[in-house]
């Protein structure tokens, strides 16, 4: 069950936000966020800046000049681990030359025991740690940090909650993220997040579609509903609601924008589910649904809970509703145990749904999975294999590109690319990326563009009026 941040914890918090306010307000002081890992990630940061405005800082992208330092960190793969551990060593060059600074981490990383006690131990110039399931509480750590030079490790010993009302400084003015639930029940065996989020938790219907109202109102053309698992959305609150509950009343806010659904889980794609996806005309262009491997024999050791056929099943149906709609997935090459035929079932399959986009990842080993202990295939084999597959998923890829060549698509403007003052990066409904010459900026809005040439990786257009 979900559990929210009550409304006396919340004047609590307030009253942490207001005595931060008065010890640092108008004085300039400035407040630098640092990001890793996933689209969850960056939505948090939005958040935890947006408190650190309200607290009185000013936001800078500037680390130098930073009086708080935050390092939202990952906890996906060791690689990720290290990056943020060594973001957070560069930061204590800060700290001596300025004890008064605030230093703060959180994120997945955190949440592990062991992360939280060399963070406590190693690094003396931390000053809390806070998990995700804990923003709301970041005034207060950082007002114990500023006025009684308390350092604070949180190792989510709270369960995690749902704080409603913090507002997020968003990145962008045209695209926005809103996390409809947090954490995940799955236990792939490959993946760390079910230790480090804890348990799935819904946010409230109403709550998700008021803020749906305001970003529409405010004129923004792209939302990306975020959860580890948005197909279970709602098992966990009184009513039950479900993902196509949501998107059915999602459909009736009035505005011009597109909507993005990140991540699925194929055992959960309900028939309602794609029907509210395939008959709005918001979400209808594009759906990515996690494969991970075409042998079910690997499904199976990574604790999936489908296989091969029920997959297809839900692709075909995808397909018969919406026969252009734009397919992307996950794949993990090299999984413990993978044998060559286990490979082949991968490349079968992707050759018959032809993805337009693969996230491919070569495995590698996570401590504290069940998968980290399985039979490891070698690195060669998983190079090797990789190498094959990323060929032929190329091919498929250009080929679809090059079917859309004198087709006319409306793209959502990114703004300019680099290197060419008239050259700009799009996206179609469907998120594929188009590239296109302009005299006029359009950053932010929706045109047409005509496709022109296509290769593997990108579109070239050109704008029709
Ligand atoms: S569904 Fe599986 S891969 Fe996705 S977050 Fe949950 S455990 Fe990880």
């Amino acid at each position: 069950m979900a559990i929210f941040v009550s409304p006396e914890e919340k004047l609590k918090q307030d009253k942490y936000i207001s005595a931060v306010l008065s010890l640092v307000g108008g004085q300039g002081k400035k407040a630098f966020v640092y990001t890793l890992g996933c689209q969850q990630n960056e939505a948090d940061s939005e958040k935890i800046m947006g408190l650190l405005l309200q607290m009185g800082y000013e936001k800078t992208d500037d680390e130098k000049e930073a009086d708080i330092l935050i390092v939202n960190t990952c906890a996906i793969r060791e690689h990720a681990e290290k990056r943020a551990l060594s973001i957070i060593g560069r930061f204590k060059h800060y700290k001596v030359a300025r004890p008064d600074i605030v230093i703060g981490v959180c994120g997945c990383m955190t949440a592990q025991e062991h992360r939280a006690n060399q963070l406590k131990h190693s690094y003396h110039y931390v000053d809390f740690t806070l998990g995700t399931g804990a923003l709301h509480l970041l005034a207060e750590l950082v007002l114990n940090a500023l006025s009684k030079g308390k350092r604070r490790f949180l190792l989510d010993e709270e369960t995690p909650k749902i704080a409603e009302g913090l507002l997020p400084v968003r990145e962008s003015s045209f695209r926005a993220w809103v996390s409809i639930m947090y954490g995940c029940n799955n236990f792939c065996t490959y993946c760390i997040v079910p230790y480090v989020r804890g348990r799935e938790r819904s946010r409230k219907m109403q709550d998700i579609l008021d803020e749906i109202r305001e970003l529409a109102k405010k004129g923004y053309r792209e939302i990306t509903l975020l959860g580890q698992n948005v197909n279970s959305y709602g098992k966990d609150l009184e009513d039950k609601p479900t993902i196509a509950d949501l998107l059915n009343e999602i459909a009736k806010i009035e505005g011009d924008f597109i909507i993005h659904l990140m991540t699925s889980h194929p055992k959960d794609a309900s028939r309602e589910m794609i029907e509210a996806i395939t008959k709005d005309k918001r979400t209808k262009s594009h759906f990515h649904l996690p494969l991970q491997s075409g042998s079910d024999a690997v499904l199976k050791r990574m604790n999936r809970h489908y296989d091969t056929q029920r997959y297809l099943d839900i692709i075909k149906e995808l397909k018969s509703k919406n026969p252009d709609i734009v397919l992307t997935t996950d794949i993990i090459v090299g999984f413990p145990t993978e044998t060559e035929e286990d490979f082949q079932k991968t490349l079968d399959i992707i050759k018959e749904v032809e993805f337009d986009t693969i996230y491919s990842f070569i495995y590698s080993p996570r401590k504290g999975t069940p998968a980290y202990s399985m039979e490891q295939i070698s690195e060669d084999v998983k190079h090797e294999r990789y190498e094959r597959f990323c060929q032929v998923q190329n091919e498929i890829a250009n080929k679809l590109n090059q079917k859309m060549q004198g087709k006319i698509y409306r793209v959502l403007v990114d703004g300019k690319s680099k290197g060419n003052e008239k050259m700009y990066t799009s996206r179609t409904e469907g998120n594929k990326i188009v590239h296109f010459e302009c005299d006029t900026d359009h950053t932010g809005q929706f045109v047409n563009v005509k496709i022109t040439r296509a290769d593997t990786f990108n579109l070239f257009g050109e704008i029709i009026n």
